[in-house]
């Protein structure tokens, strides 16, 4: 039998602390103390602010705890965010850094880390896999999405304002030392944002179990990612007070995320990143809308892969229908379609080009040039 994706040889370190549960965030002061934070830059975004859940996560910390909030963070992180941040951070004096929030806060707190260990003004040094790096201040994130994963994973995706593209800080020094993974926190997602960090969490998950270096850890973990979020993804976003299918999904995301930075992502990625950059758009729903595409793209490359999801799903083992059941569940959460986005067919060359330089484009099953990724725009517009 030839078990395909089967490495003989790899290496398994998952550097952060989980603790997950509804309501877990009390535990946030032993866990404060634990990393002896005393003074930390707290850093958000103002989605987050006007959910109440920052004050939520504030009146769980102890007396002792001096912080300073830094709130600007937009979406899909800017380089100039980060730098805001950094400067904040040695204003203030702190001595650690905790992320609230989506994947946005998140990667910019561990971008800021970056610049302020490395004495750093410009977070563009540090684009690309291991680059080297003085070690970072202690970090402590607070997922409030289920999508990214990025409170577990060894990345930072920041954009490059100058360029309007995406850059990605791949390294597992930028892994938080703890995770406070608390459902709770996820309640008040609108239901758009819940289904699009949802389909980011999904595409995760596939692309982690279909890259060309996954190996079998990260192969068992995504495929539990893939049933948790297949079966917990609309009960989440028809009732968003569902704390099953709540915590269902962060629980999927997390180990979505645990897939993909021991394995990779891949070609729905690329042009989610690439597209994302140029038109400053949601990161889970650019994967949403590529993602089944890309899956019949690569389907004479993954057949074997493809029925194990299916089967993951709840489905019959064939390979076509999990490519089905992924277009239809973006349906079922409605999120909208490629030619509703009205990007210039002018911009597909930049957005193939970009694709294709990006750092996980060799990790696809199917090996992508930019004519494959023009192919697959033009599939999905159609
Ligand atoms: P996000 O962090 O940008 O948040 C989206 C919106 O949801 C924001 O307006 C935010 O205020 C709001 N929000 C967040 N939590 C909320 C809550 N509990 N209640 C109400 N509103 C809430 O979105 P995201 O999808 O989590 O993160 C996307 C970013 O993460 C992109 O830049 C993407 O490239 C990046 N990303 C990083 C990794 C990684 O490993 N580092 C992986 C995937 C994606």
């Amino acid at each position: 039998m030839v078990l395909s994706n089967f490495q003989s040889h790899f290496s398994f370190v998952l550097p952060t602390k989980i603790v997950f549960g509804p309501g877990s965030i009390k535990t946030i002061g032993g866990e404060l103390s634990e990393l002896g934070i005393v003074r930390p830059l707290i850093v958000t975004d103002p989605g987050v602010y006007a959910a109440g859940i920052l004050d939520k996560v504030l009146s769980a910390f102890p007396q002792n705890i001096d912080y300073k909030v830094f709130e600007k963070v937009q979406p899909n992180p800017k380089d100039i965010d980060v730098l805001a941040g950094a400067d904040a951070y040695r204003s203030f004096g702190s001595d650690a850094i905790i992320a609230v929030g989506g994947g946005s806060p998140i990667d910019c707190a561990k971008s800021i880390g970056v610049l302020v260990a490395n004495v750093a003004t410009n977070i563009k040094a540090f684009e690309g896999k291991n680059v080297p790096s003085k070690p970072l201040p202690p970090l402590l994130c607070i997922p409030t999405t289920s999508g990214t994963g990025s409170e577990l994973t060894f990345s930072s995706v920041i954009t490059d304002t100058a360029n309007k593209y995406k850059m990605t800080i791949k390294n597992a020094f930028t892994a938080p030392k703890t995770a406070i993974c608390d459902p709770e926190l996820t309640l008040t997602v609108p239901p758009f944002i819940t289904a699009a960090t949802g389909m980011d969490a999904l595409t995760h998950a596939i692309e982690a179990y279909t890259a060309t270096c996954s190996e079998p850890i990260s192969d068992a973990v995504a495929l539990y990612a893939i049933e948790l979020i297949s079966q917990s993804l609309v009960p989440a976003f028809e009732n968003g007070n569902d704390l099953e299918a709540r915590s269902r999904m962060l629980m999927g995301s997390m180990l979505a995320g645990i897939a993909f930075s021991h394995s990779d992502v891949a070609s729905v990625h690329c042009i989610a990143e690439a597209l994302g950059g140029m038109y400053d758009l949601p990161h889970g729903m650019c994967n949403a809308i590529f993602l089944p595409y890309m899956m019949e793209y690569n389907m004479n490359y993954c057949m074997r892969q493809y029925a194990r999801i299916a089967r993951a799903m709840g489905l019959d083992g064939v390979a076509q229908v999990a490519v089905s059941a992924v277009k239809q569940l973006a349906k079922d959460v409605n999120l909208p379609s490629f030619s509703s986005l009205n990007v210039g067919v002018a911009d597909y060359m930049e957005i193939a080009l970009s694709s294709v330089k990006n750092l996980s484009n060799a990790s696809n099953p199917r090996p992508m040039t930019e004519h494959d990724y023009m192919t697959v725009l033009k599939m999905a517009l159609e």
